[in-house]
């Protein structure tokens, strides 16, 4: 056989991936995923069921159905003050995970540098190494609530930069920018002329501060891709619909690739997206006030039994320290789950930075979180008796 595309060997190893194998073993409690527990909301459901029912089978425009793109609009005017032309500057995009690839893809050539604010999400860099990028890693840890700092990005730009990968509210780390924040970060990114994208996927599950987005600010806008989907706010991951937001001309360039690789967004999942869109801010209240309910029960006892661990403002992940234990986080994690039948991600599965650290998804029941940390707890109390 010839060789495959050498690129595949130089992907970092799937650890999220083996752990999140686990959460279908019905022996262990798992607390890896991170997707809604909910269903979706009944009547986003009936949306689909009215369409299929009328026969709503066919392609769609590439970038979606025009009325959906309307409502996206509409959203983004709404609740995050942002202008987009429904018509030239927004793709409705197969999941969030698509409008990152074409997005990826269309802005990067061999050789560019791409700028990763780590712990990150694992998904970005594969792909971008696929894309034949050099991956640039900002570390971020705790003591700044894992927010990025203008120094540490300052350092990590080059004349090399094309583009800077943002993603709050953070996956794995729980941590927000505010407009506040962004304002230093704005000020560097003056500086250079890179591309921003921004992964703004959990910006409805914010729990005491107001969304912001980098792309508010004016200036920053043109070269700014916002993309955002339905997986996490209106829990839908297996309708697999997302969207991404841009100026007409980046949009174009996105639009050619995009094209080709899915013809269009599913037809059904966008009949659903746009009934969310329209009437699901319920349901996001809904949610987002259970999610608060556990978090605070999450931090809570994990603080009290030795894994510190700051309030995540944003998302629905705990990311407690586990250095006290003087344990890299794989080992945690293993002995975890042979002693105590537990599994959690290992912070090291989202980059070096990870290392010192667990992920604890607190989309689960009370119930089943309880159990959980009961075992976490008498883990940890086995260890101290040991030291
Ligand atoms: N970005 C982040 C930060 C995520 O956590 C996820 C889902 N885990 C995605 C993108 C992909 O979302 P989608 O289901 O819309 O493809």
């Amino acid at each position: 056989m010839k060789p495959i595309n050498a690129r595949l060997n130089q992907l970092p190893p799937a650890i999220l991936h083996k752990f999140l194998e686990l959460a279908t073993d019905p022996t262990i409690l798992s607390l890896s995923v991170g997707e809604p527990d909910f269903p979706t909301p009944f009547h986003v459901r009936q949306a689909a069921i009215d369409a299929i029912q009328e026969g709503k089978t066919f392609y769609t425009p590439s970038r979606g159905l025009m009325s959906m793109r309307k409502e996206i609009a509409n959203v983004m005017a709404r609740k995050y003050h942002l202008t987009y032309d429904p018509a030239t500057e927004i793709i409705v995009t197969f999941g969030a995970s698509e409008a990152l690839e074409a997005t990826f893809i269309t802005l990067l050539n061999p050789g560019d540098e791409v700028i990763l604010v780590t712990p990150v999400y694992v998904t970005y860099e594969p792909i971008l190494i696929m894309a034949g990028a050099t991956v640039v890693h900002v570390p971020t840890d705790h003591t700044t609530g894992f927010k990025l700092t203008p120094d540490a990005l300052r350092q990590a730009i080059t004349d090399k930069t094309k583009l800077i990968v943002l993603n709050y509210p953070n996956n794995p780390t729980g941590g927000i920018m505010t407009h506040k924040d962004y304002e230093g970060i704005a000020e560097v990114l003056r500086e250079t002329d890179a591309y921003i994208v921004s992964d703004e996927i959990y910006s409805e599950l914010i729990y005491d501060a107001q969304h912001a987005s980098i792309a508010q600010f004016e200036d920053l806008k043109s070269r700014t891709v916002v993309i955002n989907g339905f997986s996490k706010a209106y829990a839908m991951t297996g309708w697999r619909l997302g969207y991404l937001c841009a100026n007409a001309e980046l949009v174009n360039a996105i639009g050619k690739y995009h094209s080709n690789a899915i013809l269009c967004p599913p037809t059904i999942s966008q009949f659903a997206g746009i009934e969310a869109l329209k009437n699901g801010d319920e349901d996001i209240k809904h949610m987002r006030e259970e999610y608060d309910i556990r978090r605070r029960y999450v931090v809570d006892r994990l603080n009290k039994m030795g894994l510190p661990c700051a309030i995540p403002q944003g998302a629905f992940y705990a990311f407690p320290s586990i250095e006290a234990t003087g344990m890299d986080s794989l080992t945690f994690c293993q002995q975890l789950l042979d002693k105590k039948r537990v599994a959690v991600i290992p912070g090291i599965a989202f980059g070096a930075a990870g290392d010192r650290y667990i992920r604890f998804s607190y989309s689960y029941s009370i119930k089943h979180i309880e159990e959980a940390l009961d075992r976490i707890e008498a883990f940890m109390s086995e260890l101290s008796t040991k030291v």
